[in-house]
Protein backbone atom coordinates (compact mmCIF):
# COMPACT_ATOMS: atom_id res chain seq x y z
CA UNK A 1 0.00 0.00 0.00
CA UNK A 2 3.08 2.17 0.69
CA UNK A 3 4.40 1.42 -2.45
CA UNK A 4 1.08 2.21 -4.41
CA UNK A 5 0.85 5.83 -3.08
CA UNK A 6 4.96 6.21 -4.00
CA UNK A 7 3.66 4.84 -7.28
CA UNK A 8 0.87 7.38 -7.59
CA UNK A 9 2.57 10.33 -6.39
CA UNK A 10 5.26 9.81 -8.83
CA UNK A 11 2.89 8.68 -11.92
CA UNK A 12 -0.58 11.00 -11.42
CA UNK A 13 0.55 14.38 -11.99
CA UNK A 14 0.94 13.40 -15.85
CA UNK A 15 -1.97 11.01 -16.16
CA UNK A 16 -4.33 12.91 -13.71
CA UNK A 17 -6.60 9.79 -12.73
CA UNK A 18 -7.46 10.64 -9.37
CA UNK A 19 -9.75 13.21 -7.26
CA UNK A 20 -9.10 11.99 -3.87
CA UNK A 21 -6.41 9.93 -1.84
CA UNK A 22 -7.56 8.19 1.14
CA UNK A 23 -3.96 7.64 2.34
CA UNK A 24 -4.41 8.03 6.56
CA UNK A 25 -7.45 5.55 5.98
CA UNK A 26 -5.66 3.19 3.23
CA UNK A 27 -2.30 2.41 5.68
CA UNK A 28 -4.53 2.23 9.04
CA UNK A 29 -6.54 -0.20 6.63
CA UNK A 30 -2.90 -2.46 5.51
CA UNK A 31 -1.44 -2.46 9.04
CA UNK A 32 -4.83 -4.27 10.19
CA UNK A 33 -4.77 -6.42 7.70
CA UNK A 34 -1.28 -7.08 8.01
CA UNK A 35 -1.44 -7.74 12.09
CA UNK A 36 -4.43 -9.85 11.65
CA UNK A 37 -3.20 -11.81 8.89
CA UNK A 38 -4.37 -13.15 5.62
CA UNK A 39 -6.73 -16.07 4.97
CA UNK A 40 -7.05 -18.65 1.69
CA UNK A 41 -10.33 -17.63 1.20
CA UNK A 42 -9.62 -14.09 0.66
CA UNK A 43 -7.51 -13.84 -2.56
CA UNK A 44 -8.21 -9.75 -2.63
CA UNK A 45 -7.36 -8.86 0.68
CA UNK A 46 -4.57 -6.29 0.97
CA UNK A 47 -4.98 -5.40 -2.21
CA UNK A 48 -5.03 -1.58 -3.13
CA UNK A 49 -8.12 -0.71 -5.27
CA UNK A 50 -9.31 2.63 -6.14
CA UNK A 51 -13.20 3.64 -6.98
CA UNK A 52 -14.90 5.74 -9.79
CA UNK A 53 -15.90 8.68 -7.87
CA UNK A 54 -19.36 8.15 -8.73
CA UNK A 55 -19.76 5.50 -5.82
CA UNK A 56 -20.34 6.78 -3.15
CA UNK A 57 -18.46 6.37 0.00
CA UNK A 58 -19.31 7.39 3.90
CA UNK A 59 -17.46 10.45 4.82
CA UNK A 60 -15.07 10.52 1.85
CA UNK A 61 -15.47 13.00 -0.74
CA UNK A 62 -17.41 11.81 -3.81
CA UNK A 63 -18.19 14.64 -6.52
CA UNK A 64 -19.47 12.17 -9.58
CA UNK A 65 -17.39 14.97 -11.13
CA UNK A 66 -19.72 17.68 -10.55
CA UNK A 67 -19.29 20.96 -8.84
CA UNK A 68 -22.68 20.48 -7.98
CA UNK A 69 -21.39 17.78 -5.67
CA UNK A 70 -17.50 19.10 -4.76
CA UNK A 71 -17.82 19.34 -1.08
CA UNK A 72 -20.26 15.96 -0.80
CA UNK A 73 -19.54 13.39 2.17
CA UNK A 74 -22.00 10.49 1.91
CA UNK A 75 -23.39 9.12 4.91
CA UNK A 76 -22.91 5.68 3.65
CA UNK A 77 -20.96 3.43 1.59
CA UNK A 78 -22.41 2.16 -1.71
CA UNK A 79 -22.77 -2.04 -1.32
CA UNK A 80 -20.46 -2.81 -3.55
CA UNK A 81 -18.01 -0.49 -1.56
CA UNK A 82 -18.85 -2.25 1.63
CA UNK A 83 -18.56 -5.79 -0.26
CA UNK A 84 -14.38 -4.83 -1.82
CA UNK A 85 -13.68 -3.62 2.68
CA UNK A 86 -15.78 -6.47 3.65
CA UNK A 87 -13.19 -8.77 1.21
CA UNK A 88 -10.20 -6.69 2.72
CA UNK A 89 -8.99 -4.73 -0.77
CA UNK A 90 -8.04 -1.35 0.17
CA UNK A 91 -9.27 1.56 -1.45
CA UNK A 92 -6.97 4.47 -2.05
CA UNK A 93 -8.90 6.73 -3.45
CA UNK A 94 -11.66 8.27 -6.10
CA UNK A 95 -10.71 8.35 -9.73
CA UNK A 96 -11.80 10.97 -12.01
CA UNK A 97 -14.83 10.67 -14.71
CA UNK A 98 -17.37 12.72 -17.06
CA UNK A 99 -19.60 14.72 -14.78
CA UNK A 100 -22.16 11.84 -13.79
CA UNK A 101 -20.98 9.64 -15.84
CA UNK A 102 -21.74 11.71 -19.05
CA UNK A 103 -19.49 11.24 -22.07
CA UNK A 104 -16.78 9.17 -23.32
CA UNK A 105 -13.40 11.09 -22.72
CA UNK A 106 -13.72 11.95 -19.36
CA UNK A 107 -13.31 15.27 -20.62
CA UNK A 108 -16.50 16.45 -18.94
CA UNK A 109 -14.95 16.31 -15.10
CA UNK A 110 -15.64 19.73 -13.28
CA UNK A 111 -11.99 19.35 -11.87
CA UNK A 112 -9.65 17.81 -14.58
CA UNK A 113 -8.93 16.00 -17.81
CA UNK A 114 -7.61 12.47 -17.59
CA UNK A 115 -5.13 11.42 -19.81
CA UNK A 116 -4.46 8.12 -22.15
CA UNK A 117 -1.82 6.46 -19.83
CA UNK A 118 -0.27 5.46 -23.64
CA UNK A 119 0.14 8.95 -24.83
CA UNK A 120 -0.97 11.92 -22.63
CA UNK A 121 -2.04 14.02 -25.51
CA UNK A 122 -4.82 11.27 -26.33
CA UNK A 123 -8.20 10.77 -24.08
CA UNK A 124 -8.47 7.93 -21.61
CA UNK A 125 -12.16 7.62 -23.23
CA UNK A 126 -14.85 7.97 -20.94
CA UNK A 127 -16.69 8.13 -18.33
CA UNK A 128 -14.46 5.83 -16.17
CA UNK A 129 -11.33 7.45 -17.54
CA UNK A 130 -9.59 7.95 -14.58
CA UNK A 131 -10.18 4.35 -13.53
CA UNK A 132 -9.12 2.79 -16.91
CA UNK A 133 -5.54 5.15 -16.51
CA UNK A 134 -5.23 4.45 -13.44
CA UNK A 135 -4.96 0.77 -13.65
CA UNK A 136 -3.13 1.12 -17.33
CA UNK A 137 -0.21 3.33 -15.88
CA UNK A 138 0.74 0.89 -13.02
CA UNK A 139 -0.67 3.02 -10.28
CA UNK A 140 -3.16 0.47 -8.66
CA UNK A 141 -4.16 -3.16 -10.23
CA UNK A 142 -7.97 -2.78 -10.27
CA UNK A 143 -10.58 -0.34 -10.16
CA UNK A 144 -14.49 -0.13 -10.10
CA UNK A 145 -16.23 2.11 -12.78
CA UNK A 146 -19.74 2.25 -13.76
CA UNK A 147 -21.29 1.55 -17.79
CA UNK A 148 -24.42 3.23 -18.88
CA UNK A 149 -24.05 3.23 -22.62
CA UNK A 150 -19.91 1.61 -22.88
CA UNK A 151 -18.34 3.71 -19.70
CA UNK A 152 -16.37 0.28 -18.79
CA UNK A 153 -15.92 -1.12 -21.77
CA UNK A 154 -14.56 2.00 -23.88
CA UNK A 155 -12.03 3.37 -21.73
CA UNK A 156 -11.04 0.05 -20.91
CA UNK A 157 -10.35 -0.49 -24.71
CA UNK A 158 -8.47 2.44 -24.95
CA UNK A 159 -6.27 1.83 -22.14
CA UNK A 160 -5.54 -1.69 -23.13
CA UNK A 161 -6.78 -3.23 -19.67
CA UNK A 162 -9.79 -5.14 -19.27
CA UNK A 163 -13.25 -4.06 -18.10
CA UNK A 164 -16.41 -6.41 -17.11
CA UNK A 165 -20.07 -4.63 -17.61
CA UNK A 166 -22.07 -7.23 -15.96
CA UNK A 167 -25.82 -8.43 -16.78
CA UNK A 168 -27.64 -5.56 -15.80
CA UNK A 169 -29.18 -6.94 -12.22
CA UNK A 170 -25.57 -8.48 -11.67
CA UNK A 171 -24.48 -6.37 -8.88
CA UNK A 172 -26.31 -3.79 -6.68
CA UNK A 173 -26.35 -0.48 -7.76
CA UNK A 174 -26.83 0.71 -4.11
CA UNK A 175 -24.97 3.56 -3.65
CA UNK A 176 -24.15 4.38 -7.15
CA UNK A 177 -25.14 7.65 -8.11
CA UNK A 178 -27.85 7.25 -10.71
CA UNK A 179 -27.45 8.06 -14.44
CA UNK A 180 -30.06 6.07 -16.46
CA UNK A 181 -31.42 3.80 -14.04
CA UNK A 182 -32.35 1.06 -16.34
CA UNK A 183 -28.83 1.19 -18.29
CA UNK A 184 -26.74 1.59 -15.04
CA UNK A 185 -24.34 -1.61 -14.55
CA UNK A 186 -20.93 -1.21 -12.13
CA UNK A 187 -17.79 -3.63 -13.14
CA UNK A 188 -14.33 -4.17 -12.33
CA UNK A 189 -11.33 -2.43 -14.66
CA UNK A 190 -8.08 -4.66 -13.99
CA UNK A 191 -4.96 -6.22 -16.04
CA UNK A 192 -5.93 -8.87 -16.47
CA UNK A 193 -8.88 -11.33 -16.88
CA UNK A 194 -8.08 -13.67 -13.91
CA UNK A 195 -8.15 -10.53 -11.68
CA UNK A 196 -11.44 -9.11 -13.40
CA UNK A 197 -13.33 -12.43 -12.41
CA UNK A 198 -12.04 -12.42 -8.56
CA UNK A 199 -13.40 -8.64 -8.29
CA UNK A 200 -16.98 -9.16 -10.01
CA UNK A 201 -17.41 -12.41 -7.39
CA UNK A 202 -16.63 -10.33 -4.50
CA UNK A 203 -19.31 -7.56 -5.35
CA UNK A 204 -21.86 -9.29 -7.49
CA UNK A 205 -25.04 -10.56 -5.83
CA UNK A 206 -28.43 -9.90 -4.49
CA UNK A 207 -29.25 -6.80 -2.18
CA UNK A 208 -31.74 -5.63 -0.61
CA UNK A 209 -31.70 -2.02 -1.02
CA UNK A 210 -31.93 -2.65 -4.52
CA UNK A 211 -35.02 -4.55 -5.91
CA UNK A 212 -33.29 -4.99 -9.58
CA UNK A 213 -30.68 -6.99 -8.14
CA UNK A 214 -30.53 -10.62 -8.65
CA UNK A 215 -31.07 -13.76 -6.41
CA UNK A 216 -28.98 -15.74 -8.49
CA UNK A 217 -25.93 -17.44 -7.18
CA UNK A 218 -22.87 -15.54 -7.72
CA UNK A 219 -20.44 -18.11 -9.49
CA UNK A 220 -16.84 -18.29 -8.40
CA UNK A 221 -15.41 -16.72 -11.52
CA UNK A 222 -12.04 -17.14 -11.22
CA UNK A 223 -12.36 -20.63 -10.24
CA UNK A 224 -14.49 -22.02 -13.47
CA UNK A 225 -11.35 -20.24 -15.08
CA UNK A 226 -8.98 -22.87 -14.22
CA UNK A 227 -11.51 -25.66 -14.52
CA UNK A 228 -12.22 -24.94 -18.34
CA UNK A 229 -10.14 -22.58 -20.02
CA UNK A 230 -11.04 -24.22 -23.38
CA UNK A 231 -13.08 -22.57 -26.23
CA UNK A 232 -13.26 -25.48 -27.86
CA UNK A 233 -16.51 -26.25 -29.73
CA UNK A 234 -17.73 -22.67 -28.78
CA UNK A 235 -20.27 -21.18 -31.71
CA UNK A 236 -19.46 -17.38 -31.59
CA UNK A 237 -21.31 -14.73 -33.90
CA UNK A 238 -19.67 -12.02 -36.00
CA UNK A 239 -21.80 -9.03 -36.33
CA UNK A 240 -21.37 -7.68 -39.85
CA UNK A 241 -21.93 -4.33 -38.70
CA UNK A 242 -19.69 -4.49 -36.09
CA UNK A 243 -17.30 -4.49 -39.31
CA UNK A 244 -18.82 -1.83 -41.00
CA UNK A 245 -19.02 1.63 -41.96
CA UNK A 246 -17.12 3.77 -39.27
CA UNK A 247 -14.64 1.20 -38.24
CA UNK A 248 -11.19 1.82 -38.65
CA UNK A 249 -9.18 -0.46 -40.75
CA UNK A 250 -6.66 -1.29 -37.69
CA UNK A 251 -9.40 -1.93 -35.61
CA UNK A 252 -11.32 -4.14 -37.94
CA UNK A 253 -7.54 -6.08 -38.98
CA UNK A 254 -7.38 -6.71 -34.73
CA UNK A 255 -10.67 -7.74 -34.43
CA UNK A 256 -10.41 -10.22 -37.57
CA UNK A 257 -6.92 -11.60 -36.35
CA UNK A 258 -8.72 -12.02 -32.85
CA UNK A 259 -11.63 -14.55 -34.61
CA UNK A 260 -8.88 -16.18 -36.71
CA UNK A 261 -7.32 -17.56 -32.87
CA UNK A 262 -10.61 -18.36 -31.23
CA UNK A 263 -10.84 -20.47 -34.99
CA UNK A 264 -7.49 -21.65 -34.24
CA UNK A 265 -8.82 -22.93 -30.62
CA UNK A 266 -11.43 -25.29 -31.66
CA UNK A 267 -14.34 -22.46 -31.90
CA UNK A 268 -16.14 -21.47 -34.97
CA UNK A 269 -16.99 -17.99 -35.92
CA UNK A 270 -20.18 -17.18 -38.08
CA UNK A 271 -21.08 -13.87 -39.95
CA UNK A 272 -24.60 -12.85 -37.65
CA UNK A 273 -26.34 -9.53 -38.15
CA UNK A 274 -27.57 -7.12 -35.75
CA UNK A 275 -29.70 -5.12 -37.66
CA UNK A 276 -31.70 -2.55 -35.83
CA UNK A 277 -27.73 -1.93 -34.28
CA UNK A 278 -27.66 1.65 -36.01
CA UNK A 279 -30.52 3.13 -34.24
CA UNK A 280 -29.03 2.34 -31.03
CA UNK A 281 -27.19 5.61 -30.43
CA UNK A 282 -30.39 7.26 -30.89
CA UNK A 283 -33.08 5.48 -28.75
CA UNK A 284 -30.30 5.42 -26.19
CA UNK A 285 -30.27 9.22 -25.50
CA UNK A 286 -33.76 9.65 -25.59
CA UNK A 287 -33.77 7.21 -22.19
CA UNK A 288 -30.74 7.94 -21.11
CA UNK A 289 -31.20 11.24 -20.98
CA UNK A 290 -35.32 10.70 -19.53
CA UNK A 291 -34.07 8.57 -17.04
CA UNK A 292 -30.94 11.29 -16.26
CA UNK A 293 -33.34 14.32 -16.10
CA UNK A 294 -35.22 12.53 -13.47
CA UNK A 295 -32.32 11.25 -11.47
CA UNK A 296 -30.84 14.69 -11.48
CA UNK A 297 -33.86 16.36 -9.65
CA UNK A 298 -32.75 15.58 -6.77
CA UNK A 299 -29.80 17.74 -7.14
CA UNK A 300 -31.84 21.27 -6.41
CA UNK A 301 -28.86 23.26 -3.88
CA UNK A 302 -31.10 22.15 -0.50
CA UNK A 303 -30.44 18.43 0.19
CA UNK A 304 -27.00 18.32 -1.46
CA UNK A 305 -23.95 20.26 -1.98
CA UNK A 306 -23.48 23.41 -3.91
CA UNK A 307 -25.98 26.28 -3.09
CA UNK A 308 -25.92 29.70 -5.01
CA UNK A 309 -25.45 32.68 -2.80
CA UNK A 310 -26.70 36.17 -3.88
CA UNK A 311 -30.76 34.29 -4.00
CA UNK A 312 -33.82 35.98 -3.57
CA UNK A 313 -36.48 33.18 -3.21
CA UNK A 314 -36.74 29.62 -2.96
CA UNK A 315 -37.08 29.44 -7.01
CA UNK A 316 -34.11 31.61 -7.60
CA UNK A 317 -31.99 28.63 -5.32
CA UNK A 318 -33.00 25.88 -7.53
CA UNK A 319 -32.29 27.61 -10.62
CA UNK A 320 -29.09 29.81 -9.65
CA UNK A 321 -28.04 26.16 -8.14
CA UNK A 322 -28.66 24.08 -11.21
CA UNK A 323 -27.19 26.69 -13.29
CA UNK A 324 -23.80 27.04 -11.88
CA UNK A 325 -23.60 23.38 -10.28
CA UNK A 326 -23.88 21.61 -13.51
CA UNK A 327 -21.84 21.79 -16.54
CA UNK A 328 -22.90 21.95 -20.34
CA UNK A 329 -23.34 18.45 -21.23
CA UNK A 330 -25.34 17.58 -17.80
CA UNK A 331 -27.61 20.22 -19.20
CA UNK A 332 -27.65 19.21 -22.69
CA UNK A 333 -28.99 15.93 -21.20
CA UNK A 334 -31.52 17.55 -19.04
CA UNK A 335 -32.74 19.55 -21.62
CA UNK A 336 -33.02 16.62 -23.80
CA UNK A 337 -34.78 13.86 -21.35
CA UNK A 338 -36.95 16.85 -20.14
CA UNK A 339 -38.10 16.96 -23.78
CA UNK A 340 -38.71 13.58 -24.44
CA UNK A 341 -40.67 13.30 -21.12
CA UNK A 342 -42.96 15.81 -21.75
CA UNK A 343 -47.01 15.31 -22.05
CA UNK A 344 -46.43 16.67 -25.84
CA UNK A 345 -43.37 14.67 -27.39
CA UNK A 346 -43.65 11.50 -25.28
CA UNK A 347 -45.57 9.19 -27.40
CA UNK A 348 -43.02 10.26 -30.62
CA UNK A 349 -39.91 10.39 -28.26
CA UNK A 350 -39.41 8.11 -24.87
CA UNK A 351 -41.85 5.46 -26.36
CA UNK A 352 -40.73 5.21 -29.82
CA UNK A 353 -37.61 4.80 -28.14
CA UNK A 354 -38.69 2.11 -25.52
CA UNK A 355 -39.81 0.22 -28.66
CA UNK A 356 -36.60 0.12 -29.75
CA UNK A 357 -34.73 -0.96 -27.11
CA UNK A 358 -37.13 -4.38 -27.87
CA UNK A 359 -36.33 -4.91 -30.89
CA UNK A 360 -32.39 -4.32 -30.19
CA UNK A 361 -32.84 -6.68 -27.61
CA UNK A 362 -34.64 -9.35 -30.24
CA UNK A 363 -31.57 -9.16 -32.43
CA UNK A 364 -29.63 -10.43 -29.62
CA UNK A 365 -31.82 -13.00 -28.24
CA UNK A 366 -31.85 -14.32 -32.21
CA UNK A 367 -27.65 -14.55 -32.30
CA UNK A 368 -27.43 -16.09 -28.78
CA UNK A 369 -30.05 -18.90 -29.47
CA UNK A 370 -27.34 -20.34 -31.13
CA UNK A 371 -24.16 -18.89 -30.47
CA UNK A 372 -22.33 -19.28 -27.23
CA UNK A 373 -21.50 -15.14 -27.60
CA UNK A 374 -20.85 -12.38 -29.64
CA UNK A 375 -17.31 -10.47 -30.82
CA UNK A 376 -16.59 -7.54 -32.18
CA UNK A 377 -14.90 -4.20 -31.80
CA UNK A 378 -15.20 -2.27 -28.51
CA UNK A 379 -14.57 1.56 -30.07
CA UNK A 380 -14.86 2.58 -33.51
CA UNK A 381 -11.47 3.72 -33.24
CA UNK A 382 -8.03 3.58 -31.03
CA UNK A 383 -7.76 6.50 -28.67
CA UNK A 384 -8.43 10.48 -29.89
CA UNK A 385 -6.62 13.41 -28.75
CA UNK A 386 -7.27 15.59 -26.11
CA UNK A 387 -9.88 18.37 -27.21
CA UNK A 388 -10.53 16.80 -30.68
CA UNK A 389 -14.39 15.59 -30.73
CA UNK A 390 -15.33 17.66 -27.10
CA UNK A 391 -16.71 20.74 -28.95
CA UNK A 392 -19.33 18.40 -31.20
CA UNK A 393 -21.53 15.88 -29.30
CA UNK A 394 -22.74 13.70 -32.12
CA UNK A 395 -19.33 12.80 -32.73
CA UNK A 396 -18.60 12.05 -29.43
CA UNK A 397 -22.28 10.11 -28.74
CA UNK A 398 -21.26 8.02 -32.05
CA UNK A 399 -17.84 6.75 -30.42
CA UNK A 400 -20.44 4.02 -28.29
CA UNK A 401 -22.32 2.87 -31.33
CA UNK A 402 -21.09 -0.78 -30.27
CA UNK A 403 -21.28 -0.47 -26.86
CA UNK A 404 -24.82 0.88 -26.35
CA UNK A 405 -26.93 -1.59 -27.72
CA UNK A 406 -25.71 -3.92 -25.35
CA UNK A 407 -26.57 -1.67 -21.94
CA UNK A 408 -30.27 -1.87 -23.90
CA UNK A 409 -30.49 -4.65 -23.67
CA UNK A 410 -29.04 -5.41 -20.61
CA UNK A 411 -26.48 -8.31 -21.14
CA UNK A 412 -23.14 -8.74 -20.17
CA UNK A 413 -20.03 -6.85 -21.96
CA UNK A 414 -16.30 -8.02 -21.77
CA UNK A 415 -13.48 -5.53 -23.00
CA UNK A 416 -10.19 -6.61 -23.79
CA UNK A 417 -7.08 -5.96 -25.15
CA UNK A 418 -6.56 -7.29 -28.95
CA UNK A 419 -3.75 -5.47 -30.20
CA UNK A 420 -1.72 -1.76 -30.65
CA UNK A 421 -1.79 0.14 -33.61
CA UNK A 422 0.50 3.32 -33.78
CA UNK A 423 1.15 2.70 -30.08
CA UNK A 424 -2.56 3.21 -28.51
CA UNK A 425 -4.31 -0.34 -27.59
CA UNK A 426 -7.47 -1.56 -29.74
CA UNK A 427 -10.13 -3.34 -27.89
CA UNK A 428 -12.20 -6.47 -28.52
CA UNK A 429 -15.73 -6.93 -26.66
CA UNK A 430 -17.54 -10.04 -25.70
CA UNK A 431 -21.19 -10.09 -25.58
CA UNK A 432 -22.71 -12.67 -23.38
CA UNK A 433 -26.46 -14.23 -22.87
CA UNK A 434 -27.56 -12.78 -19.90
CA UNK A 435 -25.75 -13.82 -16.12
CA UNK A 436 -23.61 -15.77 -18.53
CA UNK A 437 -20.42 -13.84 -17.54
CA UNK A 438 -18.37 -17.14 -17.18
CA UNK A 439 -18.39 -18.00 -20.80
CA UNK A 440 -17.10 -14.69 -21.63
CA UNK A 441 -14.33 -14.49 -18.76
CA UNK A 442 -13.62 -18.31 -20.09
CA UNK A 443 -13.40 -16.84 -23.49
CA UNK A 444 -11.18 -13.75 -22.66
CA UNK A 445 -8.65 -16.26 -20.23
CA UNK A 446 -8.14 -18.17 -23.37
CA UNK A 447 -7.52 -15.36 -25.59
CA UNK A 448 -5.29 -13.47 -23.80
N1 LIG B 1 -20.70 7.93 -23.41
C1 LIG B 1 -22.03 7.57 -23.06
C2 LIG B 1 -22.76 8.78 -22.53
O1 LIG B 1 -22.21 9.82 -22.57
C3 LIG B 1 -22.02 6.47 -22.05
C4 LIG B 1 -21.63 6.91 -20.68
C5 LIG B 1 -21.70 5.83 -19.68
O2 LIG B 1 -21.68 4.65 -19.98
N2 LIG B 1 -21.82 6.25 -18.43
O3 LIG B 1 -23.86 8.71 -22.10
Amino acid sequence: TQQTFANIKATDPQVDAFLHLNEDEALAQADQIDAAGISEDQPLAGIPMALKDNLVTKNVTTTAGSKILGNFKPVYDATVVQKLANAQMISVGKTNLDEFAMGSSTENSAFKTTKNAWDHTKVPGGSSGGSAAAVAAGMVPATLGSDTGGSIRQPASFNGVVGMKPTYGRVSRWGLIAFGSSLDAIGPMTRTVKDNALMLSAIAGHDQHDLTSSDKAVPNYAADLTAATSVKGLRIGLPKEFLGDGIADDVKQAILAAADTYRKLGATVDEVSLPHNKYGVAAYYIIASSEASSNLQRFDGIRYGYRAQDVKNLEDVYVKSRSEGFGEEVKRRIMLGTFSLSAGFYDAYFLKAARVRTVILNDFKAILKDHDFIMGPVTPTTAFGIGEEITDPMTMYMNDILTIPVNLAGLPGLSLPAGFSKGLPIGMQLIGRPFDESTLYQAGYAFE
